[in-house]
């Protein structure tokens, strides 16, 4: 079976698939393995708009998600189905903040100033950034995947080395499950709760990250909006809970108050594969005997959306590093 696929992705989140996709345009025959369909993945209940939340600045991930915000930027104006771009206002309090090192990705960036904004905000940043609604768009990932002649297996691996039976080269995107998988104690859930309803007519996503009672934000798509939201270190309840969906609810209504009376028509829970250090990009030294060359691609916590095209360039390169003879064309 070794010699049906060059290379083997783990994992069919949106990571996996960019990845994949990204493999295969660089001439690969290629292979995905998922333990679960898209629609059960953490990338499925994504907010998914592009920002860098909970992400330190290093000069490779300003290109990750300054490619991948050009990436989408493209897609948009094609009219791949689910991205559309977006005004986006984050809203600001108390003292005026330095401008966020993501800045240099987005070409229309913006500082609001106090005439710009309502009380109690004291100023912001406005710019366009893409909303991707993942019920359409992981489905023409994976779509696009197939028809260029790709294999999507639905297959849950007990470890990295039993990716090795389909290719030679395996690249593992398995998200949270990387902490099982590669032993990994510095991936942890970062649980995110959102609650969806009807949108009354909203265009612009609007932040306000300096809450006192929470992350808040309202992320209007075609039908519904997107109201969030908690960041949960360490929890793994996927159960939503009442009294969260009530604050966020009173939160969202309190900063965007056309939400008021809009139908309620549904709540998501996700575990985030947060990694302490950040997101791993490597080749890894040790790989497993039976796979020649071993790529990580993994934790990328609250910005898996907004870094996931860069991340697939990056892969991409590492795979076709001639150093390392992993060509697998
Ligand atoms: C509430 C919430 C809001 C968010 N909002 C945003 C946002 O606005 N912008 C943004 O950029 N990001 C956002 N995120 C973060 C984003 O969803 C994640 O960073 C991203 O989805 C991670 O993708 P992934 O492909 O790594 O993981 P996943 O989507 O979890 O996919 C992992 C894949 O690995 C497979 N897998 C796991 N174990 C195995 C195994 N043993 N064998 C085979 N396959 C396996 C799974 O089946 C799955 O296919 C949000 C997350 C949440 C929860």
């Amino acid at each position: 079976m070794g010699d049906r696929f060059d290379a083997v992705v783990v994992g069919a989140g949106v990571i996996g698939l960019t990845t994949a996709l990204r493999l295969q345009q660089a001439g690969a025959r290629v292979a995905v393995l998922t333990a679960e369909q898209s629609t059960e993945t953490t990338s499925s209940v994504a907010a998914a708009v592009w920002y860098p939340a909970h992400t330190r600045f290093e000069p490779r991930v300003l290109e990750w998600a300054t490619r991948t915000h050009d990436e989408f930027a493209r897609q948009a104006a094609e009219g791949v189905p689910g991205v559309v771009m977006r005004p986006t206002r984050m809203l600001l309090r108390g003292r005026p903040h330095d401008n966020p090192w993501w800045a240099a990705a987005l070409p229309d960036f913006r500082v609001l100033r106090g005439d710009d904004v309502r009380a109690p905000f004291t100023g912001g940043w406005a710019f366009t950034a893409a909303t991707v609604e993942m019920s359409r768009y992981l489905p023409w990932l994976q779509q696009t995947f197939r028809t260029a002649g790709g294999t999507l297996i639905r297959r849950r691996v007990d470890a990295l080395e039993q990716a090795g039976i389909w290719a030679p080269v395996v690249v593992n995107s398995s998200g949270l499950a990387a902490r099982a998988l590669c032993g990994d104690t510095e991936v942890r859930p970062a649980r995110g709760q959102l609650v969806l309803v009807a949108n009354p007519g909203l265009h612009t996503s609007v932040r306000d990250a300096d809450n006192a009672d929470g992350y808040t934000y309202v992320h209007p798509r075609s039908t519904d909006v997107v109201l969030g939201g908690t960041f949960e270190l360490g929890e793994w309840d996927t159960t939503p809970s009442p009294a969260t969906a009530a604050a966020i609810l009173r939160r969202c209504t309190e900063l965007v108050p056309e939400l008021a009376g809009a139908p309620v028509l549904g709540h998501r829970v996700g575990l985030r594969p947060h990694r302490d250090s950040g997101v791993r990009l490597d080749t890894d030294p040790r790989p497993p005997d039976r796979i020649r060359q071993l790529v990580h691609n993994y934790g990328h916590g609250g910005a898996g959306v907004t870094l996931t095209w860069g991340c697939a360039d990056a892969v991409t390169a590492l795979v076709h590093q001639p150093r390392q003879h992993c060509s697998p064309t």
